[in-house]
């Protein structure tokens, strides 16, 4: 019966691949890999022969509509990324809308996640999280992204490579204020690590670090002080001319305030200059 599998593969560590989702993989009519190559390993590593084509974030909307029609013929297709869950910061959202547009069904394989394994060793509250993938690139929008959730109360969990790694490290302490955070590093694989630490501490490590393979940034949520989440905007411009009184610059106090309060510097800047 026509059927979408999402299936769910390694993070790292090949064994953590379930029984179910390698008899999909055997059993389908054809997988739809993220990057061939990268599935071609997983199957021969377990003796498994099936037919790939190529599904990525770049594929035309022709590669989906061809899915779609031999989906509608009455085949089957599994959709794997090169890690963890497809449709999790991993192309296959649009796949999965178009199956229900087309009233052909989806199912789920699932598997590890990198996002979930991290928080779960994290040490930090597992209770209410929220899931920010990964930051901009451009500096401007990673910022806008960073002051949209700085005054969530819940953990925070990101994505990062390595190469920007220390860039946005140095933006959440500006923007969060010191909080604490985990960072998880290498997930199932041989160096596997968890940094629990704080942010300043740990933009001084990877100052003088280079930081090695993929990691999770699991960040503390905002404080829990409910004085400081209900300052309105005039209570927020009055601690800020406080401080400037006590001798701060301007533009320091307000990034003071900034880290304690849901307004961000420039709005208290620009409200006071
Ligand atoms: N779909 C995947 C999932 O379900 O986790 C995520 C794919 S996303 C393109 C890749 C990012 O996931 C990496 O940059 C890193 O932040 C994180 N990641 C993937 N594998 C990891 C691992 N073994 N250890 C730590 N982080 C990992």
């Amino acid at each position: 019966m026509s059927t979408l599998y999402i299936v769910g593969t390694p993070i790292g560590n090949l064994d953590d691949i379930s029984p179910r989702a390698l008899e999909t993989l055997e059993t389908v009519d054809f997988i739809a890999a993220e990057d061939t190559r990268v599935t071609l390993k997983l199957l021969n590593r377990f003796e498994i022969k099936n037919k790939l084509i190529s599904c990525h974030k770049h594929s035309g909307s022709s590669v989906f509509t061809g899915i779609i029609q031999r989906l509608q013929a009455g085949e089957t297709c599994a959709l794997v990324s090169d890690a963890g869950m497809p449709c999790i910061s991993d192309p296959g959202q649009e796949l999965v809308a178009m199956c229900y547009e087309h009233g052909i069904k989806v199912c789920v394989i699932p598997g590890p996640t990198a996002a979930l394994s991290a928080l779960s060793i994290s040490g930090l509250d597992t209770s209410r999280f929220s899931f920010e993938g990964f930051l901009s690139v451009t500096k401007k929008q990673r910022r806008a992204h960073l002051e949209e959730v700085k005054g969530y109360k819940h953990t925070l969990i990101f994505y990062e490579a390595p190469h920007k790694l220390i860039y946005t490290l140095k933006d959440m302490l500006e923007v969060f204020g010191d909080r604490r955070i985990s960072l998880c590093r290498e997930l199932t694989k041989i160096h596997e690590e968890v940094i629990r630490t704080t942010l300043s501490q740990a933009v001084t490590l990877y100052e003088s670090l280079t930081p090695k393979g993929e990691f999770v940034l699991i960040i503390e949520g905002a404080p829990q002080n409910d004085n400081e989440a209900t300052l309105s905007f005039e209570d927020a411009l009055d601690l800020v001319k406080q401080l400037c009184d006590e001798g701060e610059k301007l533009s320091n106090a307000c990034k003071i305030i900034a880290s304690k309060t849901e307004f961000s510097k420039s709005e208290l800047y620009n409200a006071l200059c």
